[in-house]
Formats: structure tokens, sequence, C-alpha cells
């Protein structure tokens, strides 16, 4: 990796342009607000994989919700772009069957029904937590949880047009 810093002058408009980050982040931040006011928070959803041998209920609000396009999360659901409500593991219980889970990269767990290959979790510690992100197309009502922002939009595939007004994240939210 190039360190931009050490290579373009100091005048360069790459270094004096305004961070956006920051703005984003606020913007991010406000849209967040915005989704928790706005929204009917559901206190309880259920979902499953597509043979039904695996069921979870997850209790309580969502921590939030998103759109991921990173190459991993493509490849594991084998769609153009993923979605996922975010709770933390405590708020997940699994009713019936049991996942199997494929660590991505180191702490980072996939989880998905070895009967019917349905993509059902991210599964990762934030540093706080341990979070299970359950797969918002196996919820049994997935419009309940509306994604409201876009991470790793910098992976995004150049074809697939989204016009909506979610702030993007060319990584992370972090
Ligand atoms: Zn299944
Ligand atoms: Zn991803």
């Amino acid at each position: 990796m190039i360190d931009a810093r050490k290579v373009l002058p100091r005048t360069s408009p790459l270094l004096t342009r305004p961070r956006r980050r920051t703005s984003d982040k606020r913007t991010g931040i406000e849209q967040a607000n915005r989704w928790i006011d706005s929204v009917q928070q559901p206190t309880m959803i259920e979902g499953g994989c597509l043979c039904g041998k695996i069921r979870y209920r997850a209790s309580g609000a969502p921590q939030g919700a998103g759109y991921c396009h990173c190459r991993s999360c493509r490849h594991h659901t084998g769609a153009p772009v993923a979605a996922f409500a975010v709770f933390t593991a405590e708020q997940v219980q699994w009713v019936s069957g049991q996942r199997t889970r494929y660590e991505s990269s180191p702490g980072v767990f996939r989880g998905f029904c070895g009967e019917c290959g349905t993509s059902m979790t991210f599964e990762a510690n934030d540093g706080e937590c341990d979070l299970v992100e359950l797969h918002v197309s196996t919820l049994d009502s997935p419009e309940t949880v509306p994604p409201n922002e876009h991470t790793h939009y910098g992976e995004r595939i150049s074809w697939l047009r989204l016009v909506d007004d979610s702030p993007r994240y060319p990584a992370s939210m972090k």
C-alpha cells in the first residue's frame, strides 16, 4: 500500500479536499436516529432457512440494519448484495436445528443450513459484544427491518443500481 502523504506534494487536492468521512459519519448517525424513530421496531422476529430445518427467534429491537457489498458476503449469499439485521448473541435463540459455521476470516463466522445451504448469519465480536447478524431475507417478515446504510460500498458490483438515499461507507462504518 502506497502512503499518499509521502508520495503526493503537500498542495495536492487529494490532501486538502474536505474529509467527507466526518460528514458521512454525522449523516449516518442522523440517519440511524431517524431510522430508530421512524421504524416500528419489532419486539420479536422469527425466521429460518429454505428447508425449514433451522428456525430462530430474536427478541427485542435490532441494533441496526444495513446492506453489505463486500466480496465475502456476496460469495456467501450468491447475491449481488447482502442485507443484515444486527442483534447481540443474547438476543438470538436457535429454536430448531443447528447452523453450520464457516470461519471466513479469523473470528468471523458465516452460518448456513447444512441441508439446503441457506445463508443465515454473519457472526463476530465487535470489540464490545458478540454480534449475530441475521440475513434479512431469512426473516418471516423482512419488511419489518429495512436496511438504512451501505457498508463496503467500495466493493459493490458496478451494474447494481440502488436508488435509496441511505449513507454509503467505502468500508465498514467504523
Ligand atoms: Zn435448511
Ligand atoms: Zn460483508
